[in-house]
């Protein structure tokens, strides 16, 4: 009951994930195509680390699909919100395949950390359409290159694979190094922060057996953590429902599509004031559905 139920709980997450989407150059896009797959093995490797993990063109349609199913959330009422790295892979590889659903509206600063902060959101929270849904996705990335493995990608006319997350490699980097040091300043106030998040867990990642995969789900722990505090305090009486989706872009090399592995889902609905879903890595536990 696996891989239907995977299917539709994907949906949760964007809407936009339509990763990999190259836009047809006639008429309106009306047969759609997306990059491939990576190569059968490199999605073992993937899954390995991040179970359930699928290509985001799957996930977005997933997710609208069972939005709709589920709750009647028509995409054109969906405003999505993305806590991701800014980091221009990102866009290049996603956001682009849906283009029903509004937005997206950036919450993210470097490593994909909620650094608009409450204003962000409070903006953010007055463009939902009226009964419309919000979906958030509260995402960090890894880079896998098929040459140089995790925490690189290939980049579109580049002949090495480079660091990415390019903001958690490099911190990473100094920590390893020892040279890592937590200064919040105006100068560099989001790498600060980023440091101060790896110093906190500094054992913790020096110690696991893939320090950046460590490192990625500290940051997408830290981000949920920050999103969650503070997303149902703003003005939401005319939205519906708020999706919250927290999980970890992977980027694959650039001939392939990226994809998307979801850590935790949660569903709210603002007039019953309650979670309708809360589920923790809805792709390993598909049963859930
Ligand atoms: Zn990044």
């Amino acid at each position: 009951m696996n891989t239907h139920h995977l299917l539709f709980l994907l949906p949760i997450a964007l809407a936009l994930y339509a990763c990999g989407k190259i836009e047809s150059k006639t008429a309106a896009a009306e047969t759609p195509s997306y990059l491939p797959n990576a190569p059968a093995e490199t999605e073992q490797v993937l899954r390995k680390e991040f179970p359930g993990a699928i290509p985001g063109h799957e996930f977005s349609d997933s997710l609208i699909h069972y939005l709709q199913r589920n709750y009647g959330i028509a995409p054109d009422k969906i405003l999505l919100g993305a806590s991701t790295c800014v980091d221009d892979i990102i866009y290049t590889k996603n956001f682009h395949f849906h283009p029903e659903i509004k937005g997206p509206f950036h919450l993210g600063g470097l490593a994909g950390l909620p650094f608009t902060g409450v204003s962000g959101l409070e903006a953010f929270a007055h463009h939902i359409p009226d009964s419309g849904t919000l979906v958030l996705l509260v995402e960090p990335h890894i880079g896998y290159s098929q040459k140089k493995g995790w925490g690189f990608v290939l980049r579109h006319e580049q002949p090495e694979a480079s660091s990415c997350c390019g903001a958690l490699m490099g911190t990473l980097g100094k920590l390893q190094a020892g040279t890592l040091k937590a200064e919040i300043s105006e100068d560099d106030y989001q790498g600060g922060k980023i440091a101060e998040l790896a110093l906190r867990y500094k054992d913790q990642i020096l110690n696991a057996e893939s320090p950046i995969i460590e490192l990625t789900r500290i940051t997408s722990l830290s981000a949920e953590k920050q999103i969650s505090a503070h997303v149902l305090d703003v003005s939401l009486e005319h939205a519906k429902y708020i999706v919250i989706i927290t999980g970890v872009i992977i980027n694959t090399d650039f001939s392939f599509t990226d994809y998307q592995y979801m850590d935790h889902v949660q569903i709210y609905d603002v007039r019953k004031k309650s979670f309708v879903q809360d589920l923790r890595n809805p792709q390993r536990h598909a049963t859930a559905f």
